[in-house]
């Protein structure tokens, strides 16, 4: 079951170097730190994950299948209660038949950088992740019966520890690829980097998505388990389905962001900046609450550092505005579920389920100062910051530069710094874009900076 509306805690880190460690989290690194339970504790569950040596050969034929766009539809679909077992089995199947192609695609991509780069320890370890998540996954693939591989809901609960596994093994990918980049930056152009961090990171974003889902669908379906060491009971939520929260309020994710932001803040420069949140706070729309802290922590921390750096005493104000769903012209067919073109990379692996659902609109508006005309062309660049490890350096920022080490070493052992990872927008956007959604930076040099997000609804209309 899926907490909602459970306090934020910050106290903890959480280990992406974005996010607040929420009870939702909580919940999860303990269901993933344990084995899964069916209702009857298995003894030796884990350690049941059978591996698959994977040959070349298959990991080209997988990578030859084509990524077909998938609509959230059918990621809703199987998890609208009452959950059955029946519809718990077609979504781990449905997981099933979509992972393996992901996972051989990603590894292809990785087999096609320059060897040099492949060779370094921090991208050799991805590449061994997505390695060890495939050959954790094809026994399953192999295992098929009457066409449907997982078939009794013991499997389920296998197959849900190995996707269990596969989010965890993938957990800290991203300070890795920033440290395996930057030691490679003499072999491989920013642009090169760009370009596959681009693709590898909204194709992660998938991936997690389909595997989170089904775990969230699993524990769903238990509405009385219990997991070992919860730090808080785990009520039932219905407004989830899987990991998507159908009356996610804006608000609440953005004060429990704010807080955590200038926590950060606070420890880096001693000062904590207001934040203010007008328009229409009470808006709420169907969307996936993860994605979200994780954009409006990233665009807080550049909103507070901007304030800070630039000695503003203005509040960071925020404006929520609901976007009402599209009027349909007279006589028009009904709504279809939109396929973004089927590039075969992955910004258009996941579409929105109805091109007609509500969404909303957010403006981060901060004082601080704006950006650098000379600064700006570089923003959406993976791994580029102002931002200095040196608190001497403070006020002020560097002329732009590469990703800082403090900040990587701060975010691989799971704390969170308030910038010089350099992923913030960039990542951020991918996450905003994966829906259909969007950002759009407007600075007014000197005076400060506005952040227009934009998120469309999940739509929730069956079809
Ligand atoms: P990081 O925060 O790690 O530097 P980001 O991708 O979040 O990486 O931002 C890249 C750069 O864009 C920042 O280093 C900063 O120079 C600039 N920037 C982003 N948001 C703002 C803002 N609100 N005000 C001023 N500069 C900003
Ligand atoms: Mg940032």
């Amino acid at each position: 079951c899926l907490p909602r509306a459970l306090p934020l805690v910050f106290s903890r880190p959480q280990s992406q170097n974005h996010r607040p460690r929420s009870a939702l989290d909580s919940l999860r690194r303990s269901q993933w730190a344990s084995p899964v339970s069916s209702g009857r504790p298995g003894p030796s569950q884990r350690r049941r994950l059978h591996t698959h040596k994977v040959s070349d050969a298959e990991i080209a034929a997988l990578a030859r299948q084509h990524q077909h766009p998938l609509s959230l539809t059918d990621l809703v679909r199987h998890g609208r209660p009452p959950l059955s077992s029946e519809s718990l089995l077609t979504s781990a199947n449905f997981a099933l038949s979509l992972l393996p192609v992901r996972l051989a695609h990603r590894i292809q991509a990785l087999r096609n950088l320059p060897y040099i780069v492949v060779t370094n320890p921090n991208i050799s370890r991805i590449y061994n992740n997505y390695i060890h998540s495939l050959s954790i996954l094809l026994p399953y693939l192999h295992a098929s019966r009457d066409g449907r591989p997982i078939s009794s809901l013991d499997d389920e609960v296998l197959f849900t520890n190995v996707l269990a596994e596969l989010v965890q093994t993938h957990t800290d990918t991203i300070p890795i690829l920033a440290k395996g980049f930057l030691e490679c930056r003499r072999y491989i152009s920013p642009t090169e980097v760009t370009r596959f961090l681009d693709q590898h990171l909204r194709a992660r974003i998938g991936t997690r998505l389909i595997a989170e889902q089904h775990i969230a669908l699993h524990f769903s379906s238990q509405p009385h388990f219990d997991p070992p060491a919860s730090p808080t009971p785990c009520p039932e939520h219905p407004s989830y389905i899987g990991v998507i929260d159908t009356v996610l309020k804006p608000a609440d994710i953005i004060e429990s962001c704010a807080g955590f932001v200038a926590d950060i803040c606070e420890l880096r420069y001693g000062v904590r900046p207001q934040l203010c949140i007008d328009g229409e706070p009470d808006t709420t729309f169907a969307f996936v609450p993860m994605h979200l802290e994780y954009i409006v922590t990233e665009l807080l921390k550049n909103a507070f550092r901007a304030t800070v750096e630039n000695k503003s005493r203005e509040p960071v104000i925020v404006t929520i505005a609901p976007e009402p769903p599209l009027r349909q012209p007279p006589y028009s067919d009904p709504p279809t579920a939109v396929a973004r073109p089927s590039e075969d990379d992955d910004r258009g692996a996941i579409a929105p389920l109805d091109d007609n659902a509500p969404g909303v609109t957010i403006r981060i508006r901060d004082r601080g100062g704006g950006i650098p005309p000379d600064v700006a062309p570089s923003i959406w660049s993976y791994s580029f910051t102002t931002f200095s490890d040196n608190p001497d350096d403070f006020p002020g920022s560097g002329s732009g530069s590469d990703i800082g080490l403090g900040a990587i070493a701060s975010a691989s052992t799971g704390g969170s710094s308030i910038a010089g990872l350099g992923y913030g927008l960039p990542l951020s956007r991918a996450y905003a874009e994966y829906f259909g959604g969007g950002i759009a930076v407007q600075s007014l040099y000197g005076w400060g900076t506005d952040v227009y997000l934009r998120l469309k609804g999940v739509g929730l209309i069956d079809r």
